[in-house]
């Protein structure tokens, strides 16, 4: 897995430095912030203290997950610090980081990013406006890139540096023992290796942060050649390390202090550093949804309401009109926080990616109970307050240490399961094409019956229209038979009686016997009938 930065709304140009063209891209091409020819590698750390709109932070997941010694698996020398409180100054984030154990030599260049935001929207929250500038009285953040001049200066910085929290470095460096410091979490140093930094000048301030269309906006603004640098499957994490906290390790992939900054922000009562913090603020202990004024941005639900946790969209629920859900899908944004329960949903993975802590945490209202025993030494007075700080702190890295195995394990076992699944997916895909082969013969064969049947059908009808023909015929025969027969029947008849009276009158008179039989009307009869004969026999013949 790897991470990227887009700086949005830089106002002037970085100083050149070796690293550009390596990590850092802007627009226009690389040339105009390369080094000059000739140029000689400078000792010196260059330090650029810009003011932005914006660092949007991204996240693509990839092979090479896992820890290797305590270290991500794909590192680069280029360092994001996610997030310094701004009550810091330079110089004492330069003795955080090891001034003293020469670990900031490493460091080629530093680019500090601040915030100077002013009041947008609807949804105004004081804390949000102002500058965020280092050393400023501002209650915000400031973002800090720190390109190493090699791979083992910035594996150092990580590992001396990830997870410590900012308040014990400052107090053991003032050395003032007080109430103050038996305090657990706060400000929490989050490292992340960075693939590549994209800075973007343009200027444009959104006028209403809650425009649905804003992320469109800024991608068209941004360089074509800009826009590929960052790959479409890295998906956005909140820039705002209180929010980054209240997400799981297996949504961020980062490793985050249980107590850190979202404790300070609880427990010391620091104000929101995001829009979507200043909408968790407004949520009361108890679920009172009438008293809370909130509605969903799109329509006047105020039930079952989700923050973006990218940008601080406020929609409704997937019970009530979804337009959370659609927030999500539109910008890419995936983290919503539950204001009634405090869970997150992950609307790409269909899972809740909170922390346990902060679930607990919404269970009990809003107080945070450390799932940590108590330091061996807490019992000692509180005149060794420093030392019960440290200790406690230790405890901190020793649980994020923990946390930090959890998630490579589990980061291990996801991979052994896609593999799985993917095998399983392709013997699927094999076993549906053999069934498809089969099915397709098997359609073959029945359109072939098919066939067969139709043209025995046709035969058929065919044959039963000669069968009618040949009985319409028969009955015609039979009638002409039947008639022939009874004239034949009445000649005979006749004749009969005609030879009757033949006799008759030879036995009368023997004289014209020889005339009589010689009788024209005789003859013709006896030629009719052999007509008749013919034509019967011709008849049935037919
Ligand atoms: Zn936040
Ligand atoms: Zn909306
Ligand atoms: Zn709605
Ligand atoms: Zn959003």
């Amino acid at each position: 897995m790897v991470f990227y930065v887009l700086v949005a709304g830089l106002q002037a140009r970085p100083t050149p430095s070796d690293s550009v063209g390596v990590f850092e891209h802007l627009p226009g091409g690389e040339a105009n912030l390369a080094p000059l020819p000739g140029h000689e590698k400078e000792q010196k750390t260059v330090v650029d203290v810009l003011e932005v709109r914006a660092t949007k932070f991204f996240r693509a997941v990839g092979a090479g997950a896992g820890l290797e010694d305590a270290l991500p698996m794909q590192r680069t020398s280029a360092l994001l610090l996610l997030a310094v409180p701004s009550e810091l100054t330079l110089e004492s984030l330069q003795t955080f980081l090891g001034a003293d154990s020469g670990l900031v030599e490493g460091i080629e260049a530093v680019r500090v990013l601040y915030r100077h935001s002013r009041r947008t929207g609807a949804f105004s929250c004081p804390s949000l406006e102002g500058k965020c500038a280092p050393g400023s009285g501002n209650s915000g953040f400031y973002t800090v890139i720190l390109l190493c001049r090699d791979q083992a200066a910035a594996d150092a910085l990580y590992k001396a540096n990830h997870g410590r929290l900012f308040t014990s470095g400052r107090e053991s460096q003032s050395s003032s023992a007080g109430k103050a410091e038996s305090r657990s979490g706060g400000a929490c140093c989050y490292l992340t290796f960075l693939e590549a930094i994209v800075y973007d000048f343009s200027s444009a301030e959104p006028s209403d942060q809650m425009q649905p269309n804003l992320a469109r906006a800024d991608s068209d603004e941004t360089d074509e050649n800009l826009r590929n640098i960052i790959p479409s499957t890295a998906y956005e994490l909140p820039s705002c390390p209180v929010c980054i906290e209240r997400i799981d390790v297996s949504g961020t992939g980062m490793v985050t202090h249980s107590h850190g900054w979202i404790s300070d922000d609880v427990q010391n009562g620091r104000p929101p550093t995001c829009r979507a913090c200043a909408v968790i603020a407004t949520r009361p202990a108890t679920d009172r949804p009438a008293k809370r004024g909130l509605s969903c941005t799109c329509c006047p639900k105020e039930e079952d309401l989700w923050v973006c946790l990218i940008c601080g969209h406020l929609g409704c629920g997937r019970y009530q009109d979804a337009h959370a859900k659609d927030h999500a899908t539109d910008r890419r944004h995936r983290f919503c926080f539950q204001l009634a329960t405090g869970r997150i949903w992950d609307y790409e993975c269909d899972v809740f990616v909170h922390r346990r802590l902060v679930q607990q945490a919404a269970a009990s209202g809003g107080r945070y109970e450390l799932a940590l025993p108590a330091p061996a030494i807490s019992g000692e007075a509180a005149a060794s307050g420093s030392k019960d700080a440290a200790s406690t702190d230790e405890q901190h890295l020793l649980s994020m240490e923990l946390d930090a195995i959890l998630a490579s394990q589990l980061d291990y076992q996801r991979s052994l399961y896609e593999a799985q699944l993917t095998e399983l997916h392709q013997q699927h895909g094999e076993i549906l094409e053999g069934l498809k082969a089969a099915r397709e013969a098997e359609e073959l064969r029945a359109q072939n019956w098919q066939a067969e049947i139709e043209a025995a059908e046709k035969h058929k009808k065919v044959l039963e229209k000669q069968l009618v023909t040949a009985q319409r015929t028969l009955t015609e025969a039979q009638e002409q038979l039947g008639f022939v027969k009874e004239l034949n029947q009445s000649l005979v008849a006749n004749r009969r009686d005609m030879a009757k009276g033949k006799k008759g009158y030879a036995e009368s008179s023997s004289g014209p016997a020889k005339e009589v039989a010689e009788d024209p009307l005789l003859l013709r009869l006896r030629e009719q009938v052999t007509k008749l004969r013919e034509k019967v026999s011709a008849a049935t013949d037919g």
